[in-house]
Parts: C-alpha cells; sequence; structure tokens
C-alpha cells in the first residue's frame, strides 16, 4: 500500500519502478513511468512541451543519479506523450509503427499554437482552447517519432529487469503500446487507462480498448499506471472497461467529483448484445493493484475474466 499526495514529481513504486505525476491530469498533463536499475534507465512517454519535458528529466536525475537514459517508450502518437523526445538524443525511442506514423499524421506543435491563438478568444473554441491550452510553450519542438517500431510485442531491457511492450492499438490511438514490468508486478498503461472517467477514443473501435483492459488484467501487474490524472477517484481495470461497452452489471455511481476536460468525449453507445450476452458475466480472477494518485494510494481490485470470454 502506497500513499502520496498527488503532486507532481517522480514518485516510487517498487524497487526499480517509477511514476512521474503531472496533476491536475488534464489535456496536455500525462503521466510518465520510469524503470532504472544497473545504471541504465528507460523512460515511458516524455512531456508535451520542452519546459515540461526538462523538468520531467530533472526528476529523473534525481530518482536514479547518474543512471543512463538508453531508451525512451512512446506509448502512443498524442504530443503530450512524445513531443519531448528530442530532449533525449542518445536514448532509443521505441514504439509501435502504428505511432511512428501517427506522430507525422497528428497535429504540429506549430500548428496547434497557431490554431489555440488564431481562434477569436470571443468564440466559445476560442475560449476553450486558451483556457486549457494557452499555458503551454509549444516553441522549439521537432518532431521524434520512434526510431525503432514494432508490431505485436518487443522485449527491451534496463540493466537487468525485462520490460514487455505489448501493442493493444487501434483504440485510443492507431498504436497504443502498454509496457509491462513483469518482475516488478507494474504496468504502465499510457491513454488506456484513465483514473475513474470515460477516456477519449480517438480511434477505436470500443471492442480493442475492452481487449486492452482485458490484457492488463491478464498480465497480473500489481500496480497499474494511467496515462493521466488520478485525483479523483479509483480506476478499477473492470469499470475503465464497463465505460467503454456497459454491461449488465451496474455499477455504483462513484462520489460527485470534478470531472476532467480531458475525458469529455461522449460515452459510446450501449450495446444490448454486449450488456445480455452470458459470456461478459464477471468472474472471480486474480487481484491488481492501481494507482489512484488522489493519494498515489495503491489498493486491490477484482479482476475479470481473460479475453476469451469477450
Ligand atoms: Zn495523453
Amino acid at each position: 500500500m502506497i500513499e502520496t499526495p498527488y503532486v507532481i514529481g517522480m514518485h516510487r513504486l517498487t524497487a526499480r519502478t517509477y511514476v512521474y505525476l503531472q496533476p491536475p491530469g488534464t489535456w496536455g498533463f500525462s503521466n510518465c513511468g520510469l524503470v532504472a536499475a544497473d545504471g541504465e534507465a528507460v523512460l515511458v512517454d516524455t512531456q508535451f512541451t520542452l519546459p515540461l519535458t526538462q523538468r520531467l528529466l530533472a526528476a529523473v536525475r534525481a530518482a536514479a543519479p547518474g543512471a543512463r537514459v538508453t531508451t525512451v517508450v512512446t506509448t502512443h502518437a498524442n504530443g503530450d506523450h512524445c513531443w519531448g523526445n528530442q530532449l533525449l538524443p542518445d536514448a532509443v525511442t521505441i514504439g509501435s509503427a502504428a505511432t511512428a506514423q501517427g506522430v507525422a499524421d497528428e497535429i504540429s506543435p506549430e500548428a496547434l499554437a497557431h490554431l489555440i491563438f488564431a481562434t477569436p478568444g470571443g468564440t466559445a473554441l476560442g475560449a476553450y482552447l486558451r483556457r486549457f491550452f494557452g499555458h503551454f510553450d509549444f516553441a522549439g519542438i521537432d518532431l521524434s517519432p520512434p526510431e525503432q517500431t514494432f508490431t505485436g510485442e518487443a522485449q527491451i531491457a534496463a540493466g537487468g529487469t525485462m520490460m514487455r511492450l505489448l501493442e493493444v492499438g487501434p483504440a485510443h490511438t492507431s498504436g497504443d503500446v502498454i509496457v509491462h514490468v513483469p518482475d516488478e508486478g507494474v504496468l504502465y498503461a499510457g491513454d488506456i487507462l484513465f483514473v475513474d472517467d470515460h477516456p477519449v477514443m480517438w480511434t477505436g473501435p470500443v471492442s480493442n480498448w475492452i481487449a486492452a483492459c482485458e490484457r492488463i488484467c491478464e498480465t497480473g501487474a500489481r500496480y497499474v499506471v494511467p496515462g493521466h490524472d488520478g485525483s479523483r477517484g479509483w480506476t478499477p481495470i473492470p469499470r475503465h472497461r464497463d465505460r467503454a461497452a456497459p454491461r449488465h452489471v451496474p455499477h455504483p455511481r462513484p462520489q460527485q467529483q470534478r470531472r476532467s476536460p480531458t475525458h469529455r468525449s461522449s460515452a459510446p453507445s450501449t450495446n444490448a448484445a454486449t450488456r445480455s450476452s452470458p459470456r461478459l458475466r464477471r468472474r472471480a480472477g486474480p487481484t491488481h493493484t492501481t494507482i489512484r494518485p488522489g493519494r498515489l494510494k495503491l489498493d486491490r481490485i477484482k479482476t475479470t475474466s481473460s479475453p476469451k470470454a469477450l
């Protein structure tokens, strides 16, 4: 059980793993992962801007003094997870082939900055963009897509600590990857996992997102790190999955929470066949732990059956 205030910075999860929290977790404020062992380190994602990534890297150096960041894993192509990659020129960047393509397909930093400030502030869109993106400094960003790509699954290591990179997209984006550290019981979910809210589904389909959540459960990881947020409640993986495809098992509504604009996508329509299918009934399974960076409390949750049940 870990209890840490939801404050910006690097927090240790296990002997060799860390999470970098980025409150408030809304648009552009993403979490990152760090695995450090035997003088080497692997960083899971960078930040939205160069100043934010510099702050991340200072935290990396403080957490793992002297460790060389050999690899940067890009979980997906959204800028808030990879627009700081250029600040690690000596590290190999790795991600799915679809993510490498996705980086080129995303809106560029220059175009985003132009959109924010060229849209009249008196309009609803202009006000929204200024409110949630106007404080980011997108200057100087050179897009750095993953230079090593894979499809399906790959393995990397930091020192003697092995990591499995599992491609689970298209779901949130075209090339989502989750990072499993088996020996530490940790999984970095990228934006496959938000905290106690409906995710943003840029790509879909919903079925892939469900399968991704099931795959997270299958790993047996004790600590599951979401790509954003965490301050406002739990994200039991089954409940997160159910937001993507509600089923017949009702969940009690969580306590009133302030919603993140990051998550204000409309929920997909409920599929009646999915709700009623006996194959989808929850079964007792292994227990997992998920981060609740409200206090960064790790607690146990029940998981469900294998993906084959879907
Ligand atoms: Zn994100």
